[in-house]
């Protein structure tokens, strides 16, 4: 049985360096600030951003939580952004995405400036996580790699397969594993004999959205598998892409859902947040 990697402590240890950082900041004059947009009201939506806003106050971070109704128009939307980006308490901007169907969230993201795009999907961010150029990277993605640090797996040369090709999570995992030299396969929903790219992998990231597709038997021995997927069973539960107790039996260290990528999620954006208000300190 592999070790199970428990992402809500290492979660914690990571808002307990942002912690650290904020008072740094604080001393030096400036209190890292989040502004959070939302618009309409979905439930799952209002748990994200109220768990964000939660998070930001808890390291001593400002949050500034905006509301706006469903029927929003895209000129509105853009304006508040446009205003976020000129206020100077503001470091970090996050737009909870999905939005709804009439508003363009590609213009949106686009509204953002660079050095508040705090969830790292401005095509600026992406671009400099391209070129390897520092910026900001997506969260969930460095949330897998901070946890694929915390096991000490060695990447240098290993075989990484990454399962998704989304811009949020699949894509950027991939590049951030090819800036530390793992040599990367991504598969997606027309892959050929996706057991059998499996079966190579050292290092396995599941970012689909379709429970147990990865099936135990797949895993090599000894692999660390890190599953993003967040998906609900009949009974109302959460469960990953990957077959866990099957998967768990072969790998050397395996991310339980709940329990495993999703609390990094939010301790990566206060850590971007950090790093944007840093920048943000008189010279
Ligand atoms: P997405 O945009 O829907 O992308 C899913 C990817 O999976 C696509 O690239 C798709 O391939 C591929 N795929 C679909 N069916 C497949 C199959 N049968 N075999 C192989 N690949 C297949 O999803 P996402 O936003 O990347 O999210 C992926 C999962 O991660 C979801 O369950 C989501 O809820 C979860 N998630 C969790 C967190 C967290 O904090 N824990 C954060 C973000 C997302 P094509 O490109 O060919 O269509």
């Amino acid at each position: 049985m592999g070790h199970v990697i428990d992402g809500k402590a290492v979660a914690a240890a990571v808002r307990a360096e942002v912690r650290a950082r904020v008072d740094a900041l604080v001393a030096a004059g400036v209190r890292p600030g989040l502004a959070t947009v939302l618009v309409g009201d979905d439930p799952a939506s209002q748990v994200y951003v109220r768990n964000k806003q939660k998070a930001c106050e808890e390291v001593g971070m400002r949050s500034f939580g905006h509301r706006l109704p469903a029927d929003t128009t895209q000129d509105a939307l853009l304006g508040l952004v446009r205003d976020l980006g000129r206020d100077p308490q503001v470091h970090g901007i996050l737009v909870q995405l999905p939005l709804p169907k009439h508003l363009d969230a590609q213009a949106v993201i686009e509204t953002l400036p660079p050095a508040k795009d705090v969830d790292g999907l401005h095509p600026t961010s992406q671009g400099r996580l391209m070129a390897g150029l520092p910026g900001f990277r997506p969260c969930t993605p460095l949330g897998v790699m901070r946890l694929l640090d915390e096991v000490g797996v060695e990447l240098k040369g290993a075989e990484a397969v990454v399962i998704g090709r989304s811009l949020l999570v699949g894509k950027p995992v991939a590049l951030l594993l090819l800036e530390r030299h793992a040599t990367v396969t991504m598969c997606h929903s027309r892959t050929r004999d996706l057991g059998a790219v499996v079966g190579r992998a050292e290092v396995v990231v599941a970012a689909v959205g379709v429970a147990g597709l990865v099936r135990g038997e797949w895993i090599r021995p000894g692999a660390v598998v890190i599953d993003v997927g967040v998906n609900r069973k009949a009974d109302g539960k959460l469960t990953g892409d990957v077959e866990y107790a099957a998967a768990a039996e072969r790998a050397r260290a395996i991310t339980p859902v709940p329990g495993g990528v999703g609390p990094m999620t939010i301790a990566m954006l206060l850590q971007n947040t950090a790093t944007a208000a840093a920048a943000a300190l008189p010279a």
